[in-house]
């Protein structure tokens, strides 16, 4: 493994500073990591603390006060709740329906692929074709199904605490840039807000990223077969999945609390992206915004049939 530098400072040369002289700006682990996933994005790519920190930094560097970002309706909650706290510094926003073309007026596109917990894809082309910068959030995507960049899309970013960490132990985010301005942008940002990723947590991104393509397709055959099995199943009205991935959803002919409550090996708990799966009914986080009984499954490395069967049991307690 690359080494794991936790120091703030390191001595200038012969008087002159050298590639680090300071954490705030820049550490060698994080700058590992950091190339490791701008080459599997095809850009330049910024660690952040966390997903919301990038969203923050994102939007921050790339509009002014009164600017208007379209937001893909049903896309994460927490980045509507986000702008919805910086519109006292002057963000505006407006939710769009991302399979259709952006708004006219929109100022910064926001595209999530696809969307969570809903698993709308959104029309890439069509945002593209529209005269404002677009950013894709591919977190449920990953670089492994989605290179957004490669598509004319002007940023990736990632909550990286889901599939690119993997293992529900690192709080982080990125965002990756196509054009060098924009990078030097948001480069300049994170310097002098300080919003800037641990050593320890680049570590363990780049130790994740080495499994990420063997984590998320046996996660998108597993999903796939459980997808069907729910599909077919008497107590479930509808299953949400786009084909590929680790994450569904679907609502229940029932008590979801009991479904949630009944499950031995699936976590009940909030998250995705994980080797251990996870499934939690959104409405106790998004309030109306979805129906009562969605549930949202995140599908780990756990062997399907038994996955299947906790599914089954927790679904006769329904
Ligand atoms: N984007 C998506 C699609 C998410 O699912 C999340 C978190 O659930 C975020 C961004 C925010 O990331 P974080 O929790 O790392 O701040």
């Amino acid at each position: 493994m690359e080494p794991l530098d936790r120091s703030t400072i390191w001595p200038y040369r012969d008087g002159d500073p050298g590639d680090f002289y300071y954490q705030r700006y820049a550490h060698p682990t994080g700058v590992a990591a950091e190339e490791a996933l701008g080459k599997l994005e095809g850009g330049e790519a910024f660690l952040f603390p966390s997903g919301s920190a990038a969203v923050t930094a994102l939007v921050l560097s790339e509009l002014e006060p009164g600017q208007t970002v379209a937001l893909a309706e049903g896309a994460y909650y927490g980045t509507g709740v986000l702008f919805r706290l910086l519109e006292r510094w002057g963000l505006r926003f407006e939710d769009y329906d991302q399979p259709g073309p952006p708004p006219a007026g929109a100022d910064l596109i926001w595209l999530e692929a696809p969307s969570n917990p809903f698993l709308t894809m959104p029309d890439l082309e069509a945002a593209v074709a529209y005269p404002a910068p677009v950013v894709v959030d591919s977190t449920a995507a990953t670089p492994v199904y989605l290179r957004p960049l490669e598509s004319g899309a002007d940023y990736a970013l990632h909550s990286a605490t889901k599939y690119l960490g993997g293992h529900h132990d690192l709080l982080l985010g990125a965002v990756v840039c196509r054009e060098p301005a924009a990078a030097e942008r948001l480069r300049e940002l994170r310097t002098r807000t300080g919003i800037v990723a641990a050593p320890d947590s680049a570590w363990l991104l780049l130790r994740s990223l080495k499994t990420l393509h063997a984590r998320v397709e046996r996660q998108t055959a597993t999903a796939t077969k459980l997808a069907r099995q729910l599909e077919a199943h008497p107590g479930v009205e509808r299953v949400r999945y786009p084909g590929f991935g680790g994450m569904l959803s679907f609502d229940l002919d029932g008590d979801s609390r009991k479904v949630e409550t009944s499950l031995q090996l699936i976590r009940n708990a909030t998250s995705l992206g994980g080797v251990d799966s996870v499934l939690e009914s959104r409405h106790r986080w998004e309030g109306q915004r979805v129906p009562e009984n969605l549930l949202r499954l995140s599908v780990g490395l756990e062997d399907v049939d038994e996955l299947w069967a906790d599914l089954e049991q927790a679904l006769s307690q329904a």
